[in-house]
């Protein structure tokens, strides 16, 4: 385990918080946290004009760049096979330089009907990441995952405990909606061909850990093909833990995703216990934080809550809960209490019902809009990071 001192301003950038150095709390990285090298670049984590000067070196004029963009955003296709507009002696030199296979399946899992598919990816390195696709009577949705585990550490999670072992690259991020977006295109999902209508940024990581990565990404998936995929910025949650200069910078692109803060206890002496990063940024400035991002967005904030039993799910929590939101005055959080699917072996475990329906009673009472979160894929290890650390 190693700490370092980075600049408040560049830690969104880096993936690893810098934590520590007032005692506050310490990163938790991986045992094997050791730089593995960066992922083979992609179409995806190439600019214009890396492209432009990649295809040069194949020999390829300028306009093959745009056919291999309406490929990929537009069709789903990385294989040379499908690059029917290019001259055959092209096509394979064009797939290997352009969409080298950043992610390879490992298992996948399904459940509800064959409507929740969970899969576990292999990256180039070994590393294992997962992402669930869940589709739902009227959308689709994709939990993807921005890092290799998670440096945040939250005693509850089971990516807390594999530690943060690296971020994930544009690419990578990418990958796992192109494939899905194709599966669902196809017919692959149970239900018929679909549409992938709906990502969430809920998988393994912090995605403001690696913001650079995730916002190239959100402006990929969201731009029109054949920039992006074409899925509303509207339809895409980013969630954090509470990286207070990521949310600020966020809200300064003026991109209206939808953000989601895993608030999960409503005072700083109950979330300095649940969530390490809040010795560094507490309940009041990432409250703060979020409510300015209603402001500038005018997009209701998530509020994400694990209901974990005697713990933070007591109508005293639900109370104080409301009245950290009333605050603010408007209506402008959506709080969402999730049963915790709990990790084998934890004492952390899931709200009994009835703690749960007082618990949503009271907020309701309150004026607060609250959902008990659907939690797809239970009996699949539905938790994140759950799967990844049974691989291990
Ligand atoms: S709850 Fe979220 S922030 Fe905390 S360790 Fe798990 S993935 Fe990381």
């Amino acid at each position: 385990m190693s700490e370092t001192t980075i600049p408040t301003t560049e830690q969104p950038e880096t993936g690893i918080t810098p934590g520590g150095t007032s005692g506050a709390f310490r990163d938790v990285l991986s045992k094997d946290h050791a730089r593995r090298g960066k992922p083979p670049v992609h179409f995806a984590d190439m600019t214009e004009d890396e492209r432009v000067e990649t295809a040069k070196k194949l020999g390829l004029p300028k306009f093959r760049v745009k056919q291999l963009a309406n490929h990929y955003y537009g069709h789903f296709d990385v294989n040379a096979a499908e690059f029917t507009d290019f001259p055959a002696s092209k096509r394979e030199e064009a797939a290997a330089a352009f969409f080298p296979e950043l992610i390879t399946e490992v298992t996948r899992q399904v459940a509800d009907e064959g409507t929740t598919i969970k899969t576990l990816w292999k990256l180039f390195d070994g590393s294992l990441i997962e992402s669930v696709l869940m589709r739902y009577p009227t959308r689709t949705t994709l939990c993807i995952s921005s890092q290799v585990g998670c440096g945040m550490g939250c005693p509850f999670c089971a990516t807390g405990q594999l530690g943060l072992t690296r971020n994930m690259s544009t690419g990578e991020i990418l990958e796992q909606v192109r494939v899905a977006a194709k599966m669902m295109r196809d017919g692959e999902v149970a239900g018929g061909p679909g549409r992938l209508s709906n990502i969430v940024f809920m998988g393994m990581g912090e995605p403001m850990g690696n913001y650079r990565s995730v916002l190239s990404a959100v402006r990929q998936i969201s731009a029109m093909p054949p920039e992006g995929f074409g899925i509303s910025a509207r339809n895409i949650t980013v969630s954090t833990v509470g990286v207070v200069p990521g949310i600020r910078k966020f809200t300064a692109e003026g991109i209206p995703v939808r953000l989601a803060v895993s608030l999960h206890a409503p005072s700083d002496e109950l979330r300095d216990e649940l969530v390490p990063m809040n010795k560094r940024f507490n309940t009041t400035q990432v409250l703060d934080a979020a409510h300015d991002y209603w402001l500038a967005s005018k997009r209701r904030v998530s509020i994400e809550y694990a209901l974990m039993r005697g713990i933070n799910d007591q109508a005293e929590h639900a109370r104080l809960l409301a009245k950290r939101l009333n605050h603010y005055g408007d209506n402008w959080a959506h709080v969402n209490p999730i049963p915790l699917n709990p990790i084998e072996g934890s004492k952390w475990t899931a709200s009994k019902p009835e703690d749960e329906a007082r618990f949503l009673e009271i907020l309701h009472a309150a004026g607060i809009t609250a959902t008990l979160r659907d939690t797809r894929g239970q009996d699949i290890d539905g938790a994140c990071g759950q799967l990844a650390a049974k691989e291990r």
